[in-house]
C-alpha cells in the first residue's frame, strides 16, 4: 500500500476520532507512507506522536519507536491500546519485562498484530533483540525526542548515538526523527548522526503570539517586585523558576508570608511532597509554584498566566520551553525574566567545573541568553531568529508583544544590537 491508496482522513477519524489534521501532520504522514526519511520539528503539544502512530497503524509490519523515558512510552502504549480492540497492537520492550512477557511481545510482532513497538535506546542495543527484529517486517523506525542525539540539545543521551548503527542492521528502513528543539545547530546534528541528511524536513512555526516577553534588570528589590507583579495578577496561575533549591524554598516562603498561596517544587523534596505540590497547582489549590527546572516536564495546565525567571536560564531553548508553559489555551501569558550579569558569572563559574567540551557548549549557549537579555530589538524576533525562523514585527502575529517593541530604547543602541545579533548568528552557524 502507498499513501495514494490510504484515506488518511478516514483513518484519522477511525483511530483517533479527530476530523482534521493539526499543522503539518498530513504532509508528514504522507511522507512517511511514501517511505521517505522524514524529519519533524514541531513545538511541544504540536501533535508529533500522531505523525508516526497513524502511519504505523495503517501499514504492514511493525514500527519501532525509540523514546527516552519509560513513563512516556507506557503512556503512549496505553493510549494506543485504548484505540484498538487488541492489546497486542502496541508493546514496550524494556529491561523490566519478564521472560513470558517478552515471549508474548515476540509472538504478537511475528503474527503481524503489533503495529508499534516502543523501545528505550539502551534496549535496542541488545543483540538478542536486534537479531529478532532483523527477521520481522519493520515499517519504519521513529526516533522521538531526537534532540537527545545532540550535545547541543538540552538533553543529550549518549545511547542515542548508537542508533544509526543499529538501525542499519535492520536493513533499509525509513527513519523518522521528531523533536521540539528548533535550533538549526541541533537539527543539523540530528540529521548527521542519523545519517539522514537527505530527509524531508517539516518544520512548524514556533511563534507563540499570545505570549508577552519582558526582561527586567535584577536588583535587590526583586522580591518586592515579584510580589507586586503577582498581586497585579491576583488569582491567576503562575510558575516562578529559580536556579537553586535554596532559592526556591526562600522565595516560596517570602510569597507565603506576603499572603500569596505558593508551594515549592524541586528534586530535593520527597516524591510524595512533589506530587502533592504539583497536584495542588494543577487543581488550583495554590496560585503559584516556585520551582527549579525539575518542574514542568509533561505539565499540561492550559491556563498558566505567567512564568517568571528569577534567575536567567542556561540556554534560550530551556527558556523557550519553560516560558512555553504559559498560555497553552491561547489566552494571556506573561513571560518575565530577571537579568543580572552576576547571575551570568555564577553560571559561568558552575560551567568551569565541567569537562571542556561541555564547557564550550555551555558558554556559547549562555552567551545567547545574555544577548537576548541585553537586546533592544523585538524579543520575539530575536527568539525566533535563534530557532532559524524569520519574523517580521510589522506583519507577524504577536509582533508588538514584548517590552522592547512597546517601549523602544534609543535607536542607535538598537542598531548596535542588530549588528551584534548578526555576529552571534554568524558565529553559531560556522
Ligand atoms: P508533541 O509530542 O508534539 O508534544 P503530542 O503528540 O503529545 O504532542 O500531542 C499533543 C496533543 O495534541 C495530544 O493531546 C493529542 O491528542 C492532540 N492532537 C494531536 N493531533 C491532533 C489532531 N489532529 N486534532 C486534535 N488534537 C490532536
Ligand atoms: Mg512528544
Amino acid at each position: 500500500m502507498n499513501s495514494n491508496e490510504i484515506d488518511i482522513h478516514r483513518e484519522l477519524k477511525k483511530y483517533f476520532g479527530f476530523s482534521q489534521f493539526k499543522g503539518l501532520q498530513e504532509q508528514v504522514i504522507k511522507s512517511i507512507l511514501n517511505k521517505e526519511n522524514t524529519f519533524v520539528i514541531m513545538p511541544t503539544g504540536g501533535g508529533k506522536s500522531l505523525c508516526y502512530q497513524l502511519p504505523a497503524l495503517v501499514q504492514e509490519g511493525t514500527a519501532i519507536v525509540v523514546s527516552p523515558l519509560i513513563a512516556l512510552m507506557k503512556n503512549q502504549v496505553d493510549a494506543i491500546r485504548s484505540l484498538s480492540s487488541e492489546n497486542g497492537v502496541a508493546h514496550v520492550l524494556n529491561s523490566s519485562l519478564t521472560k513470558t512477557e517478552i515471549a508474548q511481545v515476540k509472538t504478537d510482532i511475528t503474527s503481524g498484530l503489533t503495529k508499534l513497538l516502543y523501545v528505550a535506546p539502551e534496549s535496542l542495543t541488545k543483540e538478542e533483540y536486534v537479531a529478532f527484529l532483523q527477521n520481522v517486517p519493520i515499517s519504519f523506525v521513529a526516533i522521538d525526542e531526537a534532540h537527545c542525539i545532540s550535545e547541543w540539545g538540552h538533553d543529550f543521551r549518549p545511547e542515542y548515538r548508537n542508533l544509526k548503527h543499529i538501525i542499519k542492521q535492520l536493513g533499509n528502513v525509513p527513519i523518522i526523527g521528531l523533536t521540539a528543539t528548533a535550533t538549526p545547530k541541533v537539527q543539523e546534528d540530528i540529521l548527521k548522526n542519523l545519517d539522514t541528511v537527505d530527509a524531508t524536513t517539516y518544520k512548524a512555526s514556533f511563534n507563540r503570539p499570545n505570549l508577552y516577553y519582558e526582561v527586567r534588570t535584577k536588583t535587590k528589590n526583586i522580591e518586592a517586585d515579584i510580589i507586586r507583579f503577582i498581586k497585579l495578577h491576583k488569582g491567576k496561575s503562575g510558575i516562578i523558576y529559580c536556579l537553586s533549591r535554596k532559592k526556591v524554598e526562600a522565595i516560596a516562603e517570602v510569597l507565603q508570608v506576603n499572603g500569596i498561596s505558593a508551594v515549592p517544587y524541586h528534586a530535593g523534596l520527597d516524591a510524595k511532597t512533589r506530587a502533592k505540590h504539583q497536584d495542588m497547582f494543577l487543581m488550583e489549590d495554590v496560585d503559584v509554584v516556585v520551582a527549579t527546572i525539575a518542574f514542568g516536564m509533561g505539565i499540561d495546565k492550559p491556563d498558566v498566566r505567567f512564568v517568571i525567571h528569577h534567575d536567567i536560564p542556561k540556554s534560550l531553548e530551556s527558556y523557550y520551553q519553560e516560558t512555553g508553559r504559559a498560555g497553552r489555551d491561547g489566552g494571556e501569558g506573561h513571560c518575565l525574566a530577571y537579568y543580572s550579569y552576576k547571575d551570568v558569572e555564577k553560571l559561568e563559574k558552575f560551567l568551569s567545573g565541567k569537562p571542556v567540551a561541555e564547557q564550550e557548549i555551555g558558554f556559547a549557549l549562555l552567551q545567547e541568553v545574555v544577548a537576548y537579555a541585553e537586546t533592544s530589538m523585538s524579543r520575539r524576533k530575536f527568539l525566533l531568529h535563534y530557532f532559524g525562523e524569520e519574523f517580521d514585527t510589522e506583519t507577524g502575529e504577536g509582533g508588538d508583544m514584548d517590552d522592547n517593541v512597546r517601549n523602544p530604547k534609543v535607536k542607535v543602541e538598537a542598531k548596535d544590537q542588530v549588528v551584534k545579533l548578526l555576529e552571534v548568528v554568524r558565529d553559531t552557524k560556522h
